[in-house]
C-alpha cells in the first residue's frame, strides 16, 4: 500500500489506513512511520537531523556542535524557557534540519537486481562524448568502476525583500539512462 502510493501525500496514506482498520477492524496496517522505519532498514537510507541557528545562520554541526548561541545572530542554540525550567537539564534545538545523505541512495541502488541492471548505461553523450569528461578519463580521475553524478544548484526567494533563503538542487546520476 505504501508502495503504491508513493506518490501521494502522508495524509492520504493515514486515511487509507483509517478506512481498512473500520473494515478490518482485526488488521493490522502499518502507521506511517513504522513503514518507513521498516523501509529505512531495509534500503540503509536514513535521514540525519541536526540542529541549526533559528534564523538560518549556522549549523550546530562539526565545529559548532557545542556552541551555545549562533555566532551570527547570538540566538539561543536551545529553547530557553525548557532549558531554564530544567536548570540546563533539557536541551532541546530551537530549530534543526534533515538531511539525506547521496551516499546511502546510491548504494541502494545496487541492492536490487533491476536497479542495478539499470545503472550500466554509459551512452549519454550530453556528457561522455564531452572533453570535461573525456580528460577526467584520461588523466585517470575517472575510473571504469566510478559512479558518476552532477550536481545542479540554485537558490530561491521565497519571501519579499529577504535574501535566498531555499536552496534547491538535484543529482544527476549518469549511471542512468535519461529515459
Ligand atoms: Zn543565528
Amino acid at each position: 500500500m505504501f508502495m503504491a502510493l508513493e506518490h501521494s501525500s502522508q495524509d492520504t496514506y493515514v486515511k487509507i489506513c483509517e478506512a481498512v482498520i473500520e473494515c478490518y477492524p482485526d488488521s493490522d496496517v502499518l502507521p506511517f512511520y513504522h513503514v518507513k522505519t521498516i523501509l529505512a532498514n531495509l534500503s540503509g537510507v536514513e535521514f540525519l537531523v541536526d540542529h541549526m541557528c533559528i534564523n538560518l545562520y549556522t549549523a550546530f554541526i562539526g565545529p559548532y556542535a557545542h556552541y551555545d548561541m549562533c555566532p551570527e545572530c547570538s540566538q539561543h542554540h536551545f529553547d530557553q524557557i525548557k532549558f531554564m525550567k530544567s536548570n540546563g537539564c533539557i536541551k532541546n534545538p530551537q530549530a534543526v534540519f534533515h538531511t539525506i545523505s547521496i551516499g546511502p541512495q546510491l548504494q541502494a541502488l545496487w541492492r536490487n537486481p533491476e536497479s542495478a541492471e539499470k545503472m550500466h548505461y554509459h551512452a549519454y553523450d550530453d556528457i561522455l562524448i564531452g572533453s570535461t569528461y573525456l580528460n577526467a578519463v584520461r588523466d585517470g580521475r575517472i575510473k571504469t568502476k566510478d559512479m558518476l553524478l552532477i550536481i545542479s544548484i540554485d537558490g530561491a526567494q521565497l519571501y519579499e525583500s529577504k535574501s535566498l533563503d531555499c536552496w534547491i538542487y538535484i543529482w544527476i546520476i549518469i549511471e542512468h539512462s535519461p529515459d
